[in-house]
């Protein structure tokens, strides 16, 4: 894709941190916006943020988790832009606590927000875009839909999840033009260790080291604009350590499951 401009693009998690900054990075390249989370007033803020004219910009607030309500939000989208161009697959919710002490309850809505979600707008939005003869998903991921690490079982499952769901579609939608950019982020700073959830399903409520160590979002979401514009099919975003963790996986990975083992978080 040589440029955004005029692109329709519907990001999820549109609220903050790495959603937020996509739609920011989005509209500087004159793109039209649809903003979805549960908290409108947030996306109310980006929308302004965004600095586009109103009609550019739908805020559509939607709990991604009542799989019900994509298919006619897909129709209001449609309804106000004609068409859809991408779909960012963002919205997300990580995790803090151990197998042993997580309630299966917990398991189910991890991988509601990370991954069904994902099927349910993915589902919603195909059709469009098989009609258009053109479209592109942008799915973000994690380092852990590569690698497995203690305390986050849950999310790396719907991770890895993903992983496998959006490489299918990337092969089934080509003969669609349909494209398909898996987004693997290491630690990135955003709010996204406060919101994880924990055994029990509450709020962790506290910003892990390595997120506040992170790469800015901002950062992030330029690496991500610019993978797009190259139709790559996934990329890594992140610090050394995290990235050099995939390859090790990849060509030694017992030794990338003995670091694993010990990196306990504090
Ligand atoms: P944040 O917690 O800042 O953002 C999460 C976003 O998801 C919010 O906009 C939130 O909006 C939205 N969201 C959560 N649950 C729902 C729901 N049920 N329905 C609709 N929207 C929902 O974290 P990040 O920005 O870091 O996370 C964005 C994505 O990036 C996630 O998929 C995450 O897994 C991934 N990622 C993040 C990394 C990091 O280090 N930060 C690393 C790797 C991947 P609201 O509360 O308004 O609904």
């Amino acid at each position: 894709m040589e440029t955004f401009k005029d692109k329709v693009v519907w990001i999820t998690g549109a609220s903050s941190g790495i959603g937020e900054a996509i739609a920011l990075a989005f509209a500087k390249e004159g793109a039209k916006l649809v903003l979805t989370a549960r908290r409108e007033e947030e996306l109310i803020r980006v929308k302004k943020l965004t600095g586009l004219p109103d009609g550019d910009v739908l805020v559509l607030p939607l709990d991604v988790t009542e799989f019900e309500k994509a298919k006619p939000a897909a129709e209001q989208v449609i309804s106000h832009f004609q068409r859809i161009d991408i779909m960012v697959h963002n919205a997300g919710v990580s995790q803090r606590s151990y197998i042993q002490d997580t309630d299966l309850e917990v398991y189910q809505s991890l991988m509601n927000v990370n991954f069904y979600s994902t099927v349910a707008l993915t589902k919603a939005v195909l059709p469009y875009m098989t009609k258009q003869k053109s479209g592109h998903f942008i799915v973000i991921s994690s380092v852990a839909g590569k690698i497995g690490t203690i305390m986050r079982s849950g999310y790396n499952a719907a991770k890895h999840a993903l992983q496998g769901f959006y490489d299918s579609l990337r092969a089934e939608g080509y003969k669609d033009n349909i494209k398909v950019t898996t987004i693997c982020p290491g630690y990135i700073r955003t709010n996204i260790s406060l919101n994880a959830l924990n055994e029990s399903g509450a709020k962790f409520g506290k910003m892990d080291a390595n997120q506040a160590k992170g790469i800015p979002a901002d950062e992030c979401a330029r690496q991500i604009l610019d993978a797009v514009k190259k139709d790559k099919k996934e990329i890594y975003i992140g610090g050394f350590k995290e990235v050099a963790a995939i390859y090790l996986k990849r060509f030694f990975p017992s030794m990338l499951f003995d670091q694993v083992r010990k990196n306990i978080p504090e």
